[in-house]
Formats: structure tokens, sequence, C-alpha cells
């Protein structure tokens, strides 16, 4: 039986999911993450109607890239022997000006990839490092790099530059957009679930521990609320989001911050929480009756807001919007808290709905929809991967 191996490697973990090359749909067959790779690492993974399992990875937990894939490797060969990995996708998050689509990985592209390091300095050389140890420990395997900027190449100059001197744009200093795996497989999950919808005006809200936006007309991206970089728009787990660059200025003249502590400050201290003084997380901040947990809750929800209207302006209208995320799929409270405030374009919450995690969250009475729908970019991945190979027709019929 032939497998598909999805791996989405970052700097302290490797999140692996293996699928049925010869299904399109349905539940992986066994997910797991290795974490703490620059500490101490521990395995987790499931394999479909299994238990969880977890354990430190040998010796004492030490464990680079190499080791995780090779880890890997022989968790799978143990708990699912005889069906073997017949292709590997890759989630990579910087394909830079060009890619639109996912690609076959040779040493050319490697290169070229590792050539838009400073694009995203703190995620592009861990995903290669994942796409090195596997070619290592899968030499003979077809292997496919999927962007999670490809989704958002079609935009024309004017929504992709900054009024910053043009020459930049052409040294690629441009707004790219992420999660474009996610958004991906949301319009297409919309075009089975509400076809009129997913040919319209949608927002999609992928709000998790990163979170972001995106504007998508008859199933293609218009616009994002992430710009160069991962950092840009919402508000996120432990990002600023959008900010006055008078700010960065400010910190950089007077408080004497040079790119570590800002890149620190901007990537790892902001966001939910630098604000909140407590957490990360919109768990512990729905939990907690602090006013700085409120204020934090209601400050996300409000530059959520606005970031939509800014977006529904893109669109020139709109007809629906879409949670999906870990925060978007899960927090009936946030949403109801974006909800309410978008009645203006002709939505009108359904409470109940909400409340229960209904896929339909809004009235059936009002003119736009609103919907939940759970992602999965390993699923994406792993569609990519079997297209790009040639196998998905080929796995179908055999
Ligand atoms: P990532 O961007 O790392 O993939 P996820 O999409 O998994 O993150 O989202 C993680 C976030 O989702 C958590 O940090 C948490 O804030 C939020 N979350 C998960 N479950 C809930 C819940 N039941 N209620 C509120 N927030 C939740």
């Amino acid at each position: 039986m032939p497998m598909v191996l999805t791996l989405n490697a970052g700097s302290s973990s490797v999140k692996f999911a293996l699928f049925d090359a010869a299904l399109d749909d349905g539940p992986a067959m066994a997910t797991g993450q290795i974490d703490g790779l620059a500490s101490h690492a521990i395995f987790t993974a499931r394999a479909a109607a299994t238990e969880k399992e977890c354990f430190e990875l040998s010796p004492a937990g030490r464990a680079d890239h190499v080791r995780a894939v090779n880890a890997i490797l022989e968790w799978i060969e143990s708990r699912l022997a005889g069906r073997s990995v017949v292709a590997i996708g890759h989630r990579i998050v910087h394909g830079g000006p060009r890619h639109a689509t996912p690609l076959p990985i040779d040493d050319n592209l490697i290169e070229e990839l590792r050539a838009l390091t400073p694009l995203a300095p703190l995620h592009q050389p861990h995903n290669l490092q994942g796409v090195v140890a596997a070619r290592a420990e899968f030499p003979h395997v077809p292997q496919v790099a999927c962007f999670d900027t490809a989704f958002h190449r079609g935009h024309p100059f004017v929504t992709d530059a900054f009024a910053i001197p043009r020459h930049f744009y052409h040294e690629g200093v441009r707004r790219y957009g992420f999660h474009g795996l996610s958004y991906e497989y949301i319009a297409g999950c919309l075009r089975r679930i509400a076809p009129v919808e997913a040919a319209g005006k949608v927002i999609i809200a992928h709000l998790g521990n990163g979170a972001s936006l995106c504007a998508v007309r008859d199933g293609r991206s218009i616009a994002s609320s992430m710009g160069f970089t991962a950092l840009d728009g919402l508000p996120m787990g432990t990002r600023c989001g959008q900010i006055d660059p008078g700010v960065l200025l400010y910190l950089m003249a007077e408080k004497g911050m040079d790119v570590h502590a800002l890149t620190d400050l901007l990537y790892n201290q902001s966001g939910l929480k630098g604000l909140s003084g407590l957490s990360s997380d919109m768990r512990d901040l729905q939990a907690s009756d602090s006013r700085e947990a409120r204020e934090t809750i209601d400050h996300f929800i409000l530059r959520t807001c606005r970031k939509i209207g800014s977006l529904v302006a893109a669109l020139e209208g709109f007809d629906a919007i879409v949670f999906t995320g870990g925060i978007g799929e899960n927090s009936a409270a946030v949403r109801k808290g974006v909800l309410d405030r978008l009645r203006w374009l002709g939505l009108e919450p359904d409470d109940e709905a909400n409340e229960r995690g209904d896929t339909v969250i809004s009235s059936p009475a009002c003119r736009a929809r609103a919907f939940v729908i759970k992602t999965d970019e390993e699923r994406m991945i792993a569609r990519h991967t079997l297209e790009v190979t040639g196998l998905a027709g080929r796995s179908r019929a055999a």
C-alpha cells in the first residue's frame, strides 16, 4: 500500500503526516511531531485507531533534523510495516516571487530556495534542513516543495508593492502573503460546501498561533493581511502584526535596540503574549478574568475586524467569511466578537450554531454567510505531492 509522507520542519520541531496515496480524502493514517530539537527532543505520534505514543529520542533527547527524520522513518517502519512511502511533500515557507505552484525538488531548486533565506530567516533554513535530511533518508523517493507563498502569486504590482522606491520591489521587497496552503485547502472545501459563495467574494480568517486573513475571489487570492514577512497584519500569539514603522525607528534611536533585539521583540515577545503579559494562548486569556486578558482579546477582535474591512475594500464586496485555524475553529467567543462587528456587511450571526461550532454559523435569512471549516495543510501538501509526482491517478487506479 503506497503512502505519501508530509514534512513540516521548523526551527525546533519536525511535524509529519502520512496519507494513503490512493485516497484523495479521509483522515491521515498517522500524524506526529518531534519537538524540542534544540534542547530535549520528544517524539509524539499516533497511527489511526491506536493510542498516542510519546517518547524521548535517544540518546538522551539529543537530535537534529537528520536524526528527527531518521526517527520518523524508524517509527513508520515499525508501526506501518508493509506500507511504503512513495512520495514526500515538504512545507516550504518561501517560494519567492516566481513560484506559484508546487515543484519537484532537485539540487538546483534547493540552491534557489536557499538563496531566499534572507526573506524568511527564521523558517527557510529549517525547512531546507528537513528537505536535505529527507533526501538522505529516502534517496529514491520523489520529493516536492509546497510553498506557503504560492497561492498569493497572482497579485498585480499595485497589490504587492510597498510605497518605497520602486527598485526595492524588483529586488524582492514586496508583499508575499503566507498561510497559502491553508487558504487553498479552505477554498477547495468551500467549493464543495457552498459553491455559490465560493464563486464570489470571500474572506478566509486563518486565526491560529500565526494569524492572517485572505481575500479570495472565485477561489483565487486577491489580497492578504500578511506582507513581506509573516509579521504583518493581525496580532498573533507572540508576533505584533501591523505596526507603525515609526515605532521601530524610535526603539532603535531611543532604546538602542539592534536587529536581534527587535527581531526577538516583534516575533517572540509581542502579540497576545506581550499585550496580556500572561500568555500567547487564547485559551489562557479566555480563562482569565484579568483586565489585561480581556483587553487583549478585544484588541485582537478589533484588529481582525478592521483588517477585514480593508480586505473587503480590496474585494469590492463581500459574500462570506470562513473561520479556520486553532482560534477560528475553536473559539466561539472570538468568532462571536468578530461577527457581531460585521453586521454592516449583511451578516447575522446564529449564536447557537456558533456555540456548537456548526459549519454554518450565520442565520439563514441574512445576505452574507459565515462558516467554520477545519484546515488541513498536510492534506493539501499530500495532494500537491501526488499531482506533481504524477502518482495521483496511478495510486488511485492501483
Ligand atoms: P499554529 O499557527 O501554530 O498552527 P493553531 O492553528 O494550532 O496554531 O492554533 C493554536 C492556537 O489556537 C492556540 O494558541 C490557542 O490560542 C488557540 N486555541 C486552540 N483551541 C482553542 C479553544 N478551544 N479556544 C480558544 N482558543 C483555542
